[in-house]
């Protein structure tokens, strides 16, 4: 018969790479914790309405990258292509932002967009987010820039990122901003790319964010979004650039960041790597005011940001930054043959487990003679063969031998393993 595919950009993650996953998610959720931030979890389907309504029907997203689908209703559903309209959706439900409440929150889980699969960049894939609600000042903004510069310190990927800031300002700056860049670029409207142009009209402020080389190039002469910023966006940006000159974070401010989703005001920013190829910004977020009302709520100020969790663990490969004592081996394989010795070996695995939770036991299941057991104890990539017969377990003893090491093989009381192990592997 032939063989069933995954779906094209929807990757399995093998055992091998598991370890890593986890030691990132471990890491984001263990700094997230430091700063009090709590998690939440939402649906994967949602109403298509949802992500219209605050992405923006004249984005990429909503125009050509969404999963939807009529269910059996004929009701309009859509695998969530992002976290933040579903976190705001979940928060208005249950009450979480009733009488101006302030929170912080993280996610994750798989997204999914309809985009061409290559390295980096996938149908189904992963992002941890963080969002916070209820806080209009910028200490809001630079707390969450410096999680995210704790993370990277964390991982060892600060030397490999950097920081792209910009302020989009309030709704009627950009809207004046807008008019002088349509004005700008309809002087070059027959050299811009496809997309540009029907953004022209549409959404003109997209076009900052095109990818084509020569629409790049006439956007250098452009007019700048910092020259139309209001009072208080410039005044906010200012503040929020102190305060990561005081926490020592550098950053880079890029007039050009506009992000792609409709729902952005004032601060924007992006960490972006050199060292994935054109899949380069692993972090993205910015400040949007303007989503929770939209939303059916009452306004409240809200910023998040999202990290692309194939991205980073592809950094984290080709920088090198992965823990040494990352793997999926056993520390203790344990070899048995006998009838008694299958037995005893039941209680002693279980005994050992109990005593030394962090430790890793495999005890070999499926029978066969020691030599093959030894051989995949060797394999396993165990420190240390347990070895029991049916003449060790009638007199209490088990034999213990080092796999890795040149050091004698020895026989002690089954009363002594769980000391000896927690003695072996540092674990008390
Ligand atoms: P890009 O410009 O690369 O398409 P984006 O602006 O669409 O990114 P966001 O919606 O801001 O991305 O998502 C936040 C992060 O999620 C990105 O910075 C990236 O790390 C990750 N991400 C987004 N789309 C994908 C994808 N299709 N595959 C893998 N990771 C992705
Ligand atoms: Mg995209």
């Amino acid at each position: 018969m032939a063989k069933i595919q995954s779906i094209r950009g929807m990757n399995d993650l093998l055992p091998v790479d598991s370890s890593l996953w986890q030691y990132l998610e471990r890491t984001v959720s263990d700094v997230l914790s430091q700063y009090s931030y709590n998690e939440i979890r939402f649906p994967i389907l949602e109403q298509t309405e949802l992500f219209k309504r605050s992405i923006g029907e004249v984005t990429d997203i909503v125009e050509k990258e969404m999963y939807t689908f009529d269910d059996r209703n004929g009701e309009s559903l859509t695998l969530r292509p992002e976290g933040t309209a579903c976190c705001v959706r979940a928060c208005l439900q249950n009450g979480l932002l009733d009488n101006q409440q302030i929170q912080r929150l993280w996610y994750a889980g798989p997204m999914f967009r309809y985009e061409r699969p290559q390295k980096g960049r996938l149908r189904q894939f992963h992002q941890i987010g963080v969002e916070s609600f209820g806080v209009a000042t910028p200490d809001i903004d630079a707390e969450l820039i410096i999680i995210t510069a704790r993370l990277w310190q964390q991982l060892g990927l600060m030397p490999y990122v950097k920081l792209e800031l910009n302020s989009i300002g309030s709704s009627e700056a950009r809207a004046n901003y807008r008019a002088a860049l349509v004005e700008y670029l309809n002087q070059y409207i027959d050299q811009l790319d496809e997309d540009s142009q029907r953004r022209l009209d549409s959404n003109p402020l997209r076009i900052l964010d095109s990818k084509n080389a020569q629409t790049q190039t006439i956007l250098e002469n452009a007019p700048s979004l910092l020259d139309y910023l209001d009072d208080e966006s410039r005044n906010d940006f200012e503040q929020l650039k102190q305060q990561l000159d005081a926490a020592g974070i550098s950053y880079q401010v890029n007039p050009k960041l506009v992000r792609g989703l409709d729902y952005y005001s004032k601060t924007v920013f992006e960490w972006v790597t050199d060292q994935l190829g054109a899949q380069g910004t692993v972090c993205a977020g910015g400040r949007y005011d303007g989503l929770i009302e939209q939303l059916g709520g009452k306004p409240s100020p809200a910023i998040g940001f999202a990290m692309g969790i194939e991205r980073l663990c592809l950094l984290l490969q080709e920088t090198g930054q992965i823990p040494e004592d990352l793997n999926n081996n056993p520390d203790v394989y344990f070899v048995v043959a006998g009838d008694k010795a299958q037995l005893a070996s039941v209680a002693v695995s279980e005994h050992i487990r109990t005593a030394l939770p962090t430790l890793k036991l495999m005890k070999h299941c499926g029978g066969g003679k020691f030599k093959r057991q030894f051989k995949k104890a060797n394999d396993s990539g165990a420190e240390i063969a347990l070895i029991l017969g049916d003449d060790e377990a009638e007199q209490g003893l088990i034999n213990v031998k080092w796999l890795r090491q040149e050091r004698e093989q020895q026989t002690i009381a089954v009363d002594d393993l769980a000391d000896l192990l927690a003695e072996a592997f540092n674990r008390h």
